[in-house]
């Protein structure tokens, strides 16, 4: 159900939970509610589009800016470039040349039309990107208070307030008994990876994110690698085989279930989760985004092994997102 702020005189319980929980910080609150709005947008596939919203925003450029594969910049006294990331194919060129492959990117096929594309993409980036808030000294504290944690958090210049507490109501959605462990020990958010995020490195649970992209694709990809350590603690607890036999299941039914944060093509998606380490952590963040609605639909077996995996970490039974995140 939606939060909205407090109206009326008597708040209902739900509200007066929702803000004893959040308190009277409004960048925190927005944070929160613009985390159920993604959730929800992924579970039903219903992300709002800006295109015809924004200036120049065609709906191919929406596209790829939700990829969040590229940059297009301003090369001061020669046009508008489009930069590639982050795998650094085709690398820079004029928005123009790139036409063919991306589609209609442009309003118009003119340096007008670059103009109004490259603003498009700032503004877009503006409203779908960074966080808000600037405390972050004081985002720092509750972040400390809030989460018991036995790691560091690293969180420098570019990080917002906000981005921090995005942090810690992603990190209150694992399991107690897995953010209680020692498999995460240290979170970078300064980081800027070729692939968005990064878990590795397991002596020293480091996981890496890049903090200047969109909420959304932020959201995914810190999910995805809390998957990583979800699937490291599976290990650590002798779950090994019991991952193995569940993902070769999996493939000999031709079965995926993974939630399309990056929007890619089908045959992309099963050659991604063809790999068991990809496939528990993409079925991790499958979880958090549907809960028990990912019950639903063919398989059923399937569907209700690969839940269980997950929900029997947690001390609820029913955990949902959306709820746990609304209470
Ligand atoms: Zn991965």
């Amino acid at each position: 159900m939606a939060i909205s702020p407090p109206s009326g005189k008597k708040p209902n319980i739900l509200i007066r939970a929702y803000h004893r929980l959040v308190g009277p910080n409004p960048t925190w609150q927005k944070v929160r509610q613009q985390l159920i709005e993604i959730i929800r947008h992924f579970r039903y596939n219903q992300r709002p589009s800006l295109a015809g919203k924004i200036p120049g925003l065609t709906p191919a450029l929406e596209e790829i800016l939700k990829r969040g594969t590229i940059t297009i910049f301003e090369w001061p006294g020669d046009g508008y470039w489009i930069k590639e990331m982050p795998k650094g194919v085709g690398s820079t060129e004029s928005i123009s040349r790139r036409l063919s492959y991306y589609g209609q990117l442009l309003p118009e096929q003119n340096k007008e039309g670059e103009r109004a594309a490259y603003l498009a993409a700032q503004k877009w980036r503006e409203d779908q990107a960074v966080f808000p808030g600037t405390n972050i000294a004081g985002a720092k504290k509750i972040l400390k208070k809030k989460i018991q944690r036995p790691y560091g958090i690293t969180a420098g210049g570019k990080c917002s307030a906000g981005t921090l507490y995005l942090v810690i109501d992603i990190l209150n959605l694992l399991p107690e008994r897995v953010l209680k462990s020692k498999v995460l020990k240290c979170i970078n958010l300064d980081g800027q990876y070729s692939t968005g995020a990064y878990f590795g490195d397991f002596e020293n649970g480091y996981l890496g994110i890049t903090s200047t992209i969109d909420r959304y694709l932020f959201t995914g990809y810190l999910l995805h690698e809390l998957g990583h350590v979800v699937e490291e603690f599976l290990i650590k607890e002798g779950k090994q085989s019991e991952i193995d036999r569940l993902h070769n299941k999996f493939r000999s039914a031709g079965a995926i279930f993974v939630t399309d944060y990056l929007y890619h093509d089908k045959k992309y998606r099963k050659f991604y989760v063809s790999d068991p380490s990809e496939f528990v952590a993409e079925n991790f963040f499958h979880f958090i985004i549907f809960g028990k609605e990912m019950l639903k639909g063919p398989h059923q077996d399937l569907r209700l092994e690969l839940y269980e995996l997950y929900a029997g970490l947690y001390m609820d039974p029913h955990f949902d997102a959306i709820l746990a995140l609304a209470v």
